[in-house]
């Protein structure tokens, strides 16, 4: 997630996440009680003026920064510093935020301008290839208890999936004599069943599933990606959860840990 060259930026910036301002009413680090957790906060609430979510904090984010954080971002929210929204956790310490912002506007001059560029170019680019897919692996983590859900991996052309050399020789060498030039790979896992060594699909579907996995995860988003299981999100929680979480009934009915429905059986259509 970090890059080598905003290391002074970012540092000065969790000061600023941290630094206490006299007479504030709302005394974020009085409430959080352990030292990790407050760190997490100051670096999370400085990422998310630097990234564009000002406020906010992605799953996917925190999800990158390894174990342990969902703990800590529970204790954020019990001590009333962050609260659970859709997709991830909003800050709730606005001092904080707002320290943030101003000094990443500052610091980030030629750099901002370098980014609304890329933007402005990435834009441009969508525009002109609105189906433009690229190579991932996503595993969106069980919102009830941090385990994977779901995995979903596109495979671009002349590419190997991660798994490759773990896979059997005759399953390989089918797959090299029936690819085509230019062709996608897709390898889906979902709750309740997957598409095993997956299935080759065209680029204008993995773009379809690139853009509809790009985080911040949204319900409304990711449903566009065509899977039956929306990838385990729950459309009334706009939140991913796993197959013991969504306890899967043996016609293939779910229900989230809210007690949300929906159909998880492959072969089930409306
Ligand atoms: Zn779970
Ligand atoms: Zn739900």
């Amino acid at each position: 997630m970090s890059s080598g060259g905003r290391t002074d930026d970012a540092e000065d910036l969790a000061r600023a996440g941290s630094g206490a301002r006299t007479g504030e009413s709302f005394d974020a680090r009085e409430l959080v009680k352990s030292g990790a957790a407050w760190e997490l906060h100051c670096r999370a609430t400085a990422d998310s003026a630097v990234y564009d979510h000002l406020g906010f904090v992605p799953d996917a984010y925190l999800a990158g920064l390894g174990e342990g954080t969902a703990g800590l971002a529970a204790e954020l929210c019990s001590a009333g510093v962050w609260e659970r929204a859709g997709g991830g956790y909003r800050i709730l310490d606005r001092d904080a935020v707002g320290r943030c912002q101003d000094l990443a506007s500052q610091l980030s001059g030629e750099a901002a301008r370098v980014r609304a560029r890329i933007r402005a170019r990435d834009h441009a680019r969508a525009q002109l290839m609105p189906e433009l897919a690229e190579a991932m692996v996503v595993t969106p983590l069980c919102a009830a208890c941090g385990a994977p859900a779901t995995r979903i991996e596109l495979v671009g052309p002349g590419q190997l999936p991660a798994q490759w050399e773990q896979w059997p020789g005759t399953v390989q060498s089918a797959i090299v004599r029936q690819r085509q030039p230019g062709q996608w790979y897709l390898l889906f896992t979902g709750i309740a069943a997957g598409n095993g060594y997956g299935d080759p699909i065209d680029a204008s579907r993995a773009g379809r599933i690139a853009r509809a996995l790009r985080p911040p995860w949204r319900f409304v988003q990711v449903r566009t990606a065509g899977f039956y299981d929306d990838a385990g999100f729950c459309q009334d929680c706009d939140a991913c959860y796993c197959y013991r979480h969504w306890h899967v009934s043996e016609s293939g009915y779910g229900h989230c840990p809210r007690g949300h429905g929906k159909s998880l059986d492959p072969h089930w259509s409306p």
